[in-house]
């Protein structure tokens, strides 16, 4: 390399030193992420507050992570601390019914004291409510979406499943979330399962190493273009 060559990749260099920083460095506030155009991926966690879900709280903070609960409203009465922070933490809430009964085996005047107290708790709690149900199991039918078109909330089921339930294995969790997860997937995990929070802080790591960014579920649906009461994804044998 010639003498002249090396001195102005030098000033190259300095000038690439010295050119101002991009304006988003110092905003203090992030673009929202667009999902129709970066690899997102919705976790959600069931039945909680759990009893780890501070420590999950700390860890989705510390990855600058985003989740969604969906939210027995049991449970937002009893550990209101939780939801409080959830949602100061840029958490989204779900309505997840108060005690969680099959809502296909349901009287209609179960359902609806079921989500009105749920909405109740998790107010009382973090004063917001719930713009999303998930109704127990997973399982509807017509009569439950019509009960959640009144409360003017979609139904948002799951695209798969960390089993996390079952396996109560922080690596077989892992592996199973990660051979599951895809683009604008919604994962169904559970904060009360004591394996899925001691192993999040090594499976958002790999997911955030492949690229996702994880978002809460109104992110993630947001081209779908929901109405109250409607289902997402379908469940098996319905119509669009
Ligand atoms: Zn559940």
């Amino acid at each position: 390399m010639s003498r002249q060559i090396s001195s102005l990749l030098a000033i190259a260099a300095v000038c690439v030193t010295l050119a101002p920083a991009p304006a988003f460095a110092q905003a203090p506030k992030k673009e929202p992420v667009d999902c129709s155009q970066v690899k997102c991926l919705a976790l959600t966690f069931d039945d909680g507050p759990g009893q780890y879900a501070g420590t999950l709280l700390d860890t989705l903070k510390k990855y600058d992570a985003k989740a969604t609960f969906f939210l027995e409203g049991q449970y937002a009465k009893s550990r209101p601390q939780f939801v409080k922070r959830m949602a100061a933490e840029g958490h989204e809430l779900g309505n997840h019914s108060y005690k969680h009964p099959d809502f296909t085996k349901s009287s209609e005047a179960t359902i609806k004291d079921e989500i009105q107290k749920t909405q109740d708790a998790v107010k009382a709690a973090a004063g917001v409510e719930p713009k999303l149900l998930r109704p127990p199991y997973g399982m509807t039918d017509v009569r439950v979406s019509e009960i959640a078109e009144q409360f003017d909330m979609p139904q948002i089921l799951w695209t798969a499943g960390s089993k996390d339930w079952s396996l109560k294995n922080v690596d077989a969790i892992q592996k199973q979330t990660l051979a599951v997860a895809e683009p604008n997937g919604i994962i169904l995990m559970h904060d009360w399962v004591k394996q899925t929070v001691d192993g999040m802080p090594a499976l958002i790591k790999t997911l955030q190493n492949k690229g996702y960014h994880l978002v809460t579920v109104s992110d993630v649906i947001k081209d779908e273009k929901l109405e109250p009461g409607d289902a997402f994804p379908l469940p098996e044998g319905w119509e669009q």
